[in-house]
């Protein structure tokens, strides 16, 4: 049988298996999809076992992104640009292709959400890892103008630079945002310490969409503290993770599940 995994270190807390076995029954496909922790230093060795023993694709999680990117033999547009890998697959000719589908994951999520993108003022907060991959797939739905803010602010100008090309983006101190915003996105770890990117209050409007992509069984704190100041839609990062995964099963099967029933599962049980 076919066999896929995700890599990560740590990996247990990965909803990954979940996500993509209840992907294959929904569509019959015939797969199994496992767990693998390589030791820090033993992710390149942990790679080439698996794709020596029937491995057929894996997603690629923190801290092994980078090396990933790395090791894939042909890259897609979008994982070049992003930086990071977070799918692999072997095709039949035996070429490992890395791709990243966290932008995509985002963007789909956004759509189920009804979020519109296409000529919206969008403010995404954060500029590591995760910014970087969402930047490409966001400026080809066409917003008026995407800016990027950042605690450290060369990092917000080093991705415009990157994504400079693709549309209107451009980099804003935390201080100096202003005017309305459609759509504000935290893309910080900030709501892992439990804290706010220190951006002014005045930027939230009852209609600006709030998208943590950071997700918990509680509202996280950005999104709690968006709605102590009026908005009335705030989204977490629950449903971006099932659509990267949505998004990977497709380029390895060929067939795109459905993201509604397995977000409904998770969020139950996030919950219990
Ligand atoms: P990185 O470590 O690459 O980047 C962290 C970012 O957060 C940096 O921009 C950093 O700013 C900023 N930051 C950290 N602490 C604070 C703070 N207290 N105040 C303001 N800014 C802060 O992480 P990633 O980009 O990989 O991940 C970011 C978040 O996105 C994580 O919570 C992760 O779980 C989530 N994520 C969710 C996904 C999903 O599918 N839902 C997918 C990928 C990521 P500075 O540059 O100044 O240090």
């Amino acid at each position: 049988m076919d066999h896929y995994a995700v890599f990560g270190n740590p990996i247990k807390q990965s909803k990954s298996p979940f996500i993509h076995t209840l992907f294959a029954q929904q569509t019959q496909e015939k797969m199994v999809y496992s767990a693998i922790e390589p030791a820090i230093d033993d992710f390149d060795a942990a790679l080439k076992a698996f794709f020596l023993e029937q491995g057929k694709g894996c997603n690629i999680t923190a801290p092994f992104k980078e090396q990933a990117y790395q090791y894939a033999q042909q890259l897609t547009k979008r994982a070049e640009l992003a930086g990071a890998v977070n799918t692999l697959k072997l095709t039949d000719d035996g070429i490992l292709i890395g791709d990243n589908t966290d932008g995509a994951g985002l963007v789909l999520d956004l759509k189920n959400n009804h979020v519109t993108l296409k000529g919206a003022r969008i403010l995404l907060i954060g500029a590591g890892g995760a910014a970087r991959g969402v930047c490409g797939p966001l400026l080809a739905e066409q917003p008026k103008e995407l800016i990027i803010a950042n605690r450290t602010f060369s990092k917000a100008q080093t991705l415009t630079t990157i994504f400079t090309k693709l549309g209107n983006i451009s980099a804003g101190e935390f201080s100096e945002l202003s005017g309305e915003f459609d759509l504000i996105i935290n893309s910080t770890s900030a709501s892992l310490q439990g804290e706010v990117p220190l951006i002014s209050a005045k930027l939230i409007r009852p209609e600006t969409t709030i998208y943590d992509m950071m997700y918990s069984a509680q509202v996280t704190p950005f999104n709690a503290w968006a709605k102590e100041q009026g908005a009335r839609l705030t989204i977490d990062g629950l449903g971006m993770l099932v659509g990267q995964a949505a998004e990977s099963f497709a380029i390895w099967r060929g067939v795109k599940p459905g993201a509604k029933q397995v977000l409904n599962e998770l969020r139950h049980n996030l919950a219990t």
